[in-house]
C-alpha cells in the first residue's frame, strides 16, 4: 500500500501550474524562458485597491474572519451582482473563498457523490476536471459538434445528459477558447435545463470584463433567473482587477449549498486572508476605468498574436470572443520533424520542442481535452508577445 491515496493518483497536477513553475525554474537557472503558460494579467493591482489593503493591515483587520467571508464583502459581492448582472442577491447566497478555483472546490466537494457526472464543454479549463475527479465524481466531456468544435450546442448539451448529470460547467468567456456564448445561446441551454430538473449549472464567469469586438457578456441567472435556485454564479477579483496573487474568489448560489460549502472551508482552509477580503470591497465598489482601459491593451494583443500566428504554415488561430488566451490549431504541424529527426506526433510533441529550442512555456491542448492545439496566454507585455511570436515562427519553420 503506497502512501498516496488512490484518489489523488488517479488525477494529473494542474498542468497550467506545472508548467508555470518548470518555466519559472528554468528562468531561475538563467534561461532566457518567456513564459506564456499561466493565464495571469500582468498588469499590476490598482492603487486604490492597494490602499484599501494597507488601512485594513493599520486597522488590526489581521484576525479570521467568518468562515466564507466578512458580511461587509458579501454585501458589496451583492450589490456587484445587482449592479452589473441585474441578479437579485441576499448575503446568505454569497460564499467567499480563496479564489474561485477553491469556491469551485468547495462546491463540487460539498455535492458530488461517486456516481455523479459532471458535463464539461471542451476545452475545458484544466482544473473542472481535476476536481471532479479529486471528488471521485465522473467529468463527462462534450465536444462541439457544429462548424466551432469549441463551442457546444444545446442539442450537444442534451445528448449529454444522463439520470446521473448533475453539474454543467459553464465558462463564458472560456479558458482556454475565448469562447462567449451569448444570451440566446445561453437562453437555449436554459430550456436544456427546464426539461432536466436535476441539471444544476456551475456559471464561472471570472473572464466577464474581458470581452472584445460586439461580443456582449451574459450568465444564466441574469437570463433565467426562475433557475437561479439551481446555479451556482462563481467570480473573482484575480483576472478583472489584476489581483490573481490576492486569492479572493466568490460565488452565488442556493442557500443549502452556499452552507455546505462553508463546511468543507470550515474543516480546510477556514476564512480567506482578511485584508485581501478588504481589498476586494474596494475592487468591487471601485471604479471600472482601468478594466476599460487595459481591456484596449488585451484587444490589441490579441490582434497580435491571432495575426502573427496565423501567419505561420501550419498554425490556424481562431479569434477569441474573450478572456486573454489564444487556442491555436497546429493540427498542420502534426507529422513535421524536427532537424533531429523526432516526429512531432502530438501537440505535447510541440509544446515541449517550443520550450527546448525556443525557450516559450505554453500549455498543450491535451491538457484541456482538445487536441491538437495548444494555449497562449497574451496577458504579456507587446514586446515579450513579439519576442516570443518570433521565436514560435522560428521553431515552426525548422520543422520539415
Ligand atoms: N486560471 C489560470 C490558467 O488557466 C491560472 C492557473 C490555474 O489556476 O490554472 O492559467
Amino acid at each position: 500500500m503506497g502512501l498516496i491515496s488512490n484518489r489523488l493518483n488517479r488525477i494529473a497536477p494542474s498542468p497550467t501550474v506545472s508548467i508555470t513553475d518548470m518555466a519559472l525554474n528554468m528562468k531561475a537557472a538563467g534561461r532566457k524562458v518567456i513564459g506564456l503558460a499561466a493565464g495571469e494579467p500582468d498588469f499590476d493591482t490598482p492603487q486604490h485597491i492597494k490602499d484599501a489593503a494597507i488601512a485594513a493591515m493599520q486597522a488590526g483587520k489581521t484576525k479570521y474572519t467568518q468562515v466564507d467571508g466578512i458580511p461587509e464583502l458579501k454585501a458589496a459581492v451583492c450589490r456587484k451582482f445587482a449592479r452589473e448582472n441585474n441578479m437579485e442577491c441576499t448575503p446568505d447566497m454569497i460564499s467567499v473563498g480563496t479564489g474561485g478555483k477553491q469556491i469551485l472546490f468547495n462546491a463540487l466537494m460539498a455535492s458530488l457523490n461517486p456516481e455523479d457526472e459532471v458535463i464539461i464543454p471542451t476545452p475545458y479549463w484544466v482544473s473542472f476536471a481535476g476536481i471532479v475527479e479529486l471528488c471521485e465524481a465522473k467529468p463527462i466531456f462534450v465536444h462541439g459538434s457544429g462548424a466551432n468544435p469549441m463551442k457546444i450546442s444545446a442539442d450537444d448539451l442534451e445528448a449529454a445528459i444522463t439520470p446521473n448529470s448533475k453539474w454543467l460547467i459553464l465558462n463564458s468567456p472560456s479558458n482556454p477558447g475565448g469562447v462567449g456564448y451569448n444570451s440566446d445561446d445561453i437562453l437555449a441551454f436554459a430550456e436544456v435545463m427546464r426539461r432536466n430538473p436535476h441539471l444544476h449549472l456551475i456559471s464561472d464567469d471570472i473572464y466577464e470584463h474581458l470581452v472584445y469586438d460586439d461580443f456582449r457578456f451574459t450568465t444564466m441567472a441574469t437570463v433565467a433567473p426562475d433557475l437561479q435556485d439551481r446555479i451556482l454564479t462563481v467570480n473573482g477579483v484575480s483576472k478583472s482587477y489584476f489581483m490573481t496573487g490576492w486569492r479572493i474568489g466568490y460565488g452565488s448560489g442556493p442557500v443549502p449549498l452556499i452552507k455546505a460549502m462553508a463546511k468543507v472551508q470550515s474543516q480546510s482552509t477556514s476564512s480567506p486572508n482578511s485584508i485581501a477580503q478588504y481589498a476586494a470591497i474596494a475592487a468591487l465598489d471601485g471604479p471600472l476605468d482601468f478594466i476599460n482601459e487595459n481591456r484596449a491593451a488585451f484587444a490589441r494583443r490579441r490582434q497580435i498574436v491571432c495575426d502573427a500566428l496565423n501567419d505561420i504554415d501550419g498554425i490556424d488561430c481562431p479569434r477569441p470572443d474573450g478572456a486573454f488566451y489564444v487556442y491555436p490549431s497546429i493540427a498542420g504541424l502534426i507529422g513535421r520533424k524536427r532537424p533531429d529527426g523526432q516526429v512531432i506526433k502530438t501537440d505535447s510533441d510541440f509544446v515541449s520542442y517550443l520550450l527546448e529550442a525556443g525557450e516559450v512555456a505554453v500549455v498543450p491542448g491535451v491538457a484541456f481535452g482538445l487536441s491538437p492545439y495548444f494555449r497562449i496566454s497574451y496577458a504579456a507585455a507587446d514586446d515579450v508577445l513579439l519576442d516570443a511570436l518570433r521565436r514560435i515562427a522560428k521553431v515552426t519553420a525548422s520543422l520539415s
